[in-house]
């Protein structure tokens, strides 16, 4: 069994889960095979999984619809595009990524072959989030293929249709003892976590991230958490407001606020505040209409239970745009919230819907002590077109990454590595970032029998003597 289906009952899934050590094993043997370690091999599992989202764009599609109601262009750009991209980028590069890095020599090993060999770890474990449940899933697994690894792929249960359609897809498409996809909940996925991994890629939230390290620290095996937080956003009010609003509020509402760099809270001053929840009503009625219910391009919560969680932040602070809220559709409008303490819920944990408290400060220093009295975040959002300004902000916070004057969009830069730092994560991937994060970088050194590169090292036998140290 290479694929198991943990939706389908009590019977099926303890059969299944009794079939994880197998599965890992497999995969272990197949690694062991050697079939992943070559060019060739790595180059038709990634244009088999290109293919896959080729041929079944639709179904994809329809699948991330069904389970968050994500509009047809926020399923292309947002997951299959971001996919399908990252593949590409991929294939262009990954026969030098492959080769092994030689760094500058010193002049005791001038002589000396000194390399960095690019070494799969082995059967690695990529677990996503419910969110982007494809984007999150494929772009890890992508990185450890390209790499020479197996990868046993572990969608997140949430999204049903979308895990489903995964573990339905992959088989067709990969090398099912190198990638077998495992469906299940809380149960299966504690059980997978007892298999030993020679390197796990966890995505979702950090409780469940300090779960998974404290799993893979049995086996010593190395992590990477992409992890969750609160974003910050800083406002200055000399800003072109019409862009700006229209860029943090479309960071905010995009896949309905349940994304992992969503802007989280805004801090700004009073007055900024005033321009900015006037600006966001136009920007709101421009992008989803009178009513945003009715509007095509908003997307639901994904569960009842996220959905009663969201609907508690509505009280507190005072609701100054939206806060309607329809249960059987899981439906919250777009809200802002405006007089919001520090210790209100809704600034205590991750938002991770439409709603957008706003903290008022005094002026950036304000604002900067603001953010580092909390844990460091995944991103950090400035909107200001002062230089001085952004610099205060870049030399004195720490977060994941930084976007100045826009949200989400340094996720998608090629070139620049992706992750969290602190209670936001650790480790980093995206483009040449995941394929190094699935590597070993092996460091090593090759000597031959040059009778002049002996008496260089001459020094370092015994018996010795003054004349035989460096300093
Ligand atoms: P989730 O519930 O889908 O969980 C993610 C994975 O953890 C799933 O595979 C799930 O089966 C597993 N899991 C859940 N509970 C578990 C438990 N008790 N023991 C073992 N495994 C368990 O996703 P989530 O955690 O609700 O995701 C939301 C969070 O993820 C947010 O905090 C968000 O910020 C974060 N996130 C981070 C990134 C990033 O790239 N840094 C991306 C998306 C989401």
């Amino acid at each position: 069994i290479t694929r198991v289906n943990g939706f389908d009952g009590e019977e099926f899934e303890s059969i299944n889960m009794a079939n994880y050590a197998a599965i890992v094993q497999k995969a272990r043997d197949a690694f062991g095979t050697g079939r992943t370690l070559s060019y060739e091999f790595r180059v038709k599992q990634l244009k088999n999984l290109l293919r896959m989202f080729e041929e079944n764009d639709t179904d994809l599609i329809s699948a991330l619809e069904s389970d968050l109601r994500k509009s047809k262009q926020e399923a292309c750009i947002m997951e299959i595009e971001i996919c399908k991209n990252e593949i590409r980028q991929t294939l262009l590069n990954l026969k030098d990524w492959m080769q092994p890095d030689r760094p500058e020599k010193t002049f005791v090993n001038m002589l000396d072959d000194v390399a960095i060999y690019k070494d799969p770890y082995g059967v690695v474990l990529v677990m996503g989030a419910w969110n982007y449940p494809v984007q999150l899933t494929i772009c890890p697994v992508i990185g450890a293929m390209a790499a020479g690894n197996c990868a046993v792929i572990k969608p997140s249960e949430i999204a049903t249709a979308s895990a489903k359609l995964i573990a339905d897809l992959v088989p067709k498409y990969l090398d099912q003892e190198c990638f077998p996809v495992i469906l299940g909940g809380i149960p299966e996925t504690t059980e997978l976590l007892k298999q030993k991994f020679d390197y796990i890629f966890y995505t979702g939230s950090t409780t469940v991230g300090k779960i998974v390290r404290a799993a893979a620290n049995e086996h010593l095996t190395p992590v990477t958490l992409e992890l969750g937080g609160k974003s910050p956003v800083y406002l200055d009010g000399t800003v072109n407001m019409n862009i700006a609003v229209k860029r943090i509020m479309w960071g905010k509402l995009v896949n309905a606020g349940q994304t992992c760099i969503a802007p989280d809270y805004v801090l700004c001053t009073r007055e900024t505040q005033e321009k900015f929840v006037a600006k966001a009503k136009e920007v709101l009625k421009e992008f989803y209409g009178a009513n945003p219910k009715n509007s095509p391009d908003l997307c639901r919560i994904v569960s009842d239970k996220q959905f009663q969680r969201l609907k508690e932040y509505l009280n507190c602070g005072k609701i100054v745009v939206g806060g309607e809220v329809d249960a059987s559709d899981r439906y919250i409008a777009p809200t802002i919230l405006v007089d919001v303490k520090p210790t209100d819920k809704v600034m205590q944990e991750e938002i991770f819907g439409p709603i957008l408290p706003i903290v008022n400060v005094e002026n950036a220093y304000e604002a900067i002590k603001f953010i580092n009295s909390r844990e460091k975040p995944l991103a950090l959002y400035i909107f200001s077109e002062k230089g001085s300004e952004k610099d205060l902000f870049l030399k004195n916070t720490t977060s994941g990454g930084v976007c100045v004057n826009d949200t989400i969009f340094h996720a998608a830069a090629e070139g620049l590595p992706f992750g969290g730092v602190g209670c936001s994560g650790m480790g980093a991937y995206h483009g040449k970032f995941t394929f190094d994060t699935f590597t070993h970088h092996k460091g090593t050194l090759v000597k031959d029998y040059n009778i002049i590169g002996e008496s260089l090292a001459a020094g370092r036998y015994p018996p010795y003597s003054e004349k035989g140290l460096a300093f």
